[in-house]
């Protein structure tokens, strides 16, 4: 019987790094050299051998993604994807909702049947938590709906404030799909 998509999306608040699944996504720059917030947090629980294979691969355009080892990290890939500086254009939508997809492309390539996002853009990058959550969950619940070879996904929020808008537009998103 398919499953659910909505019994394989759930929101997690806490650290990322710290997570033992397939694959954590790393919200990235485009030289994939490391920067803060959630980057930061990534190499220094990696390791430096985690930059070394960074430096290889010559940066990474605003939407796509790169997949490395995880190193010292408990997940077994990490993800980088570039998000868009928010500047409140329409473009911001398409390719902040491409960094969700492309990394789940690479994701299905990889054998990842559970992976991990941070609210890519939503830090230094300035996209508001209630619009960047809406094009995470219509993203990837769209993928499920196709792919059914990922069996999780979480969507990890750093302050509870995050965690209830996430829950809140997930909760949306099912009633419109007659699951609620
Ligand atoms: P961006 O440059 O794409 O905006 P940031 O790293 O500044 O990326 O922030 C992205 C989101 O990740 C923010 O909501 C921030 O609170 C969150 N974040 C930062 N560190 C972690 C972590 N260790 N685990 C999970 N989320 C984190």
């Amino acid at each position: 019987m398919e499953r659910g998509i909505w019994q394989r999306v759930a929101v997690k608040e806490g650290d990322i790094t710290l997570l033992q699944v397939d694959a954590i996504v790393n919200a990235a720059n485009s030289s994939l050299l490391g920067g803060g917030g959630v980057d930061g947090a990534i190499h220094r629980t990696a390791g430096p051998e985690l930059l070394a294979e960074c430096r290889s691969l010559g940066g990474c355009p605003t939407g796509e993604a790169r997949i490395t080892k995880a190193y010292r990290l408990p997940s077994r890939y990490v993800i980088h994807t570039v998000g868009p500086v928010y500047s409140g254009k329409p473009e911001d939508e398409a390719l902040l909702s491409s960094c969700y997809r492309s990394s789940l492309l690479l994701a299905l390539d990889y054998q990842v049947r559970q992976i991990a996002f941070p609210s890519i853009s939503c830090g230094v990058y300035g996209y508001p938590i209630e619009e960047a959550s809406r094009v995470a969950v219509h993203t990837c619940t769209k993928f499920l709906k196709e792919n059914q070879s990922i069996d999780q996904i979480l969507f990890v929020v750093f302050s509870l404030a995050h965690g209830d808008v996430y829950r809140r537009v997930l909760k949306e998103a099912m009633s419109r799909d007659g699951v609620l």
